[in-house]
């Protein structure tokens, strides 16, 4: 009788640590990334303890952001009149100082290794840059970030190859990786970089409108099969 205790309560202690180091499934993906939308290329909607848009790209609709973060200076990414149709009274955009002196309203030019805290919402500035293409060439300054929201290290990667800074990033739960190549690193190599990261999810951008198509996402996600949970989201 008490053996057979033992077993059950060793058992349940098993099978509770076998759930708790199991990858996410499907289910906590789905809740991790509910409240990240899309909208194409680099363009991400976060919502949570605040309203943050990142690289804000042909913008369908007006919105007010309370925080927008800006990677680099190209057209596609640092778009003022994007930003504008964004940009409140109280919203603080962050970006690298030649994209700054474009912008105007409250903006914090940041580099790579900065931190600061915005709204509530800690960031961390980590670089972004180019190692077997000339386009974001790394004495640019430019720049991915790191970012929390409801509990979660978010981390975006920005206009990058896959770069050894890639490793030492810490913990991140979700990561948005571009995988169209052309200026930016391809699938393959993106595949890399997310091993090096190590998320719970990595959702792909930057494909569909400058360069790239949904196979470039869907070569990430079968690259990463057993390794990274990938999450492709639809573009709204
Ligand atoms: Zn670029």
């Amino acid at each position: 009788m008490v053996n057979k205790i033992i077993a059950l309560v060793f058992c349940s202690f098993l099978s509770v640590a076998i759930i708790c180091s199991a990858p996410a499934g499907a289910e906590e993906v789905g809740k991790m990334t509910e409240n990240i939308h899309w909208f194409g290329h680099d363009t991400f909607k976060i919502t949570g303890e605040k309203v943050i848009f990142t690289d804000p790209f042909k913008l369908k609709k007006r919105d007010t952001a309370d925080i927008i973060l800006i990677t680099h200076e190209h057209y596609d990414h640092c778009s003022s009149d994007d930003i504008k149709k964004i940009q409140g009274t109280a919203t603080v955009i962050v970006a690298p100082s030649d994209c700054a002196s474009k912008l105007s309203g409250n903006v914090k030019k940041v580099k790579p290794g900065d931190k600061l805290t915005v709204n509530g919402i800690d960031i961390e500035v980590v670089p972004a840059y180019n190692t077997n293409k000339q386009f974001h060439t790394k004495d640019r300054n430019w720049v991915g970030y790191i970012f929390t929201v409801n509990g979660q290290r978010i981390y975006i990667a920005g206009d990058t190859d896959h770069i050894p800074e890639m490793k030492t990033l810490g913990k991140i739960d979700i990561a948005l990786l571009p995988v169209s190549g052309t200026y930016v690193m391809t699938a393959e190599e993106a595949v890399q970089a997310a091993l090096d990261i190590n998320p719970k999810v990595a959702i792909p951008m930057h494909y569909n409108s400058i360069v790239g198509t949904e196979k470039d996402a869907s070569r990430f996600a079968e690259g990463l099969k057993g390794k990274v949970e990938v999450k492709i989201l639809q573009e709204e």
